[in-house]
């Protein structure tokens, strides 16, 4: 080591500053929690051959006290750093459930087949997660084969619990969709290894898809193994007219992004004029 100590010392000071804003952020969770400064909102998922409303993704939102919106990209991974992603997830999941439940009773046929909701890989470690999902289910009304549980594949990574938890709520008919496919480890391998239904294909590989490269010859690679395997593809963060009807082209079922419509509290759910942005996409 150089005989200043210096830049160890500003390090560890930057790290502890850091472990006490998780803490406080931690602590600011727990009372947000007692005080309903959550809420939840969803995003349409629309098939693009017809432009229907098949799934909407339930999303979380904290309204902090003071700091106003957080993203759950910051908060999220300090829930499940200190436990309270069980508690949270499981109001989420009841949140959600119950809103589907109500736009089922109010629009029938034409309300989305699906509700989607995020699980972390603490919620599906903890003991006992596929029966606390089954007695939401239970009691929202909600049947099993309308919900989709998404992971993530560094979720499942660890293998073992959290893979016995997707096993188990596949087994009670839910459907399991890979979220952020592409980012996390070992990805191919676990479409063996797991029961899953739908691949949502990330949106970092679908941003460039239509410019020339590497990613679009991923997002078609993915279409091919998705088919192969008798999956759904979604494909995530389509922001453009160009992007969705390339995706469309490509035999993609279905896409989720800002082209489609933003997460709010209360989506519209007719469909989505599909108006092509040039006819021939692929020659
Ligand atoms: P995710 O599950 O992959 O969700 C998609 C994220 O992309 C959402 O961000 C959504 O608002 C955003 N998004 C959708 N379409 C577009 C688009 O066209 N362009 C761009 N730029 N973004 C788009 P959000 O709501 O901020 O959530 C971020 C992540 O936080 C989620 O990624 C998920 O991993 C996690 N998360 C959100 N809600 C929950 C939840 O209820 N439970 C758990 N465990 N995690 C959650
Ligand atoms: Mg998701
Ligand atoms: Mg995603
Ligand atoms: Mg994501």
């Amino acid at each position: 080591a150089k005989s200043s100590g210096t830049p160890l010392v500003v390090h560890t000071a930057e790290l502890d500053e850091c472990a006490e804003a998780a803490e406080r952020l931690g602590a600011d969770l727990r009372h947000s929690l007692d005080d309903g400064d959550f809420t939840v909102v969803y995003q349409p998922i629309v098939a693009l051959r017809t432009g229907r409303v098949v799934a909407v993704e339930a999303l979380v939102r904290w309204t902090h006290p003071i700091r106003g919106q957080v993203s759950p990209a910051d908060f999220i991974p300090v829930a499940e750093d200190n436990g309270l992603i069980v508690e949270l997830g499981e109001w989420i999941m009841r949140t959600a459930c119950r809103q589907f439940a109500r736009w089922r009773a109010e629009l029938g046929d034409t309300a989305p087949q699906y509700v989607s909701v995020n699980v972390s890989a603490r919620q599906l470690s903890e003991p006992g997660f596929p029966d606390v999902v089954a007695g939401i289910l239970m009691d929202t009304g909600v049947p099993a084969a309308a919900l989709l549980v998404e992971v993530t594949e560094t979720a499942l990574f660890g293998g073992g619990v959290a893979i016995d938890a997707v096993e188990s709520l596949h087994r009670a008919g839910i459907r399991i969709a890979l979220d952020d496919f592409g980012t996390g480890h070992s990805s191919l391998g676990l479409l063996r290894a797991v029961p899953v239904d739908v691949l949502k294909v990330d949106k970092s590989f679908v941003d460039e898809i239509t410019e020339p490269g590497r990613q679009a010859v991923i997002v078609d690679a993915l279409i091919h193994v998705s088919n192969g395997l008798g999956l759904r593809a979604v494909a995530e963060g389509v922001e453009t007219a160009e992007q969705a009807d390339y995706l469309r082209e490509l035999g993609y079922d279905c896409a989720q992004g800002w082209h489609f419509g933003r997460p709010v509290a209360q989506p519209d759910f007719g469909a989505v004029a599909l108006i092509p942005a040039r006819t021939a996409v692929i020659d």
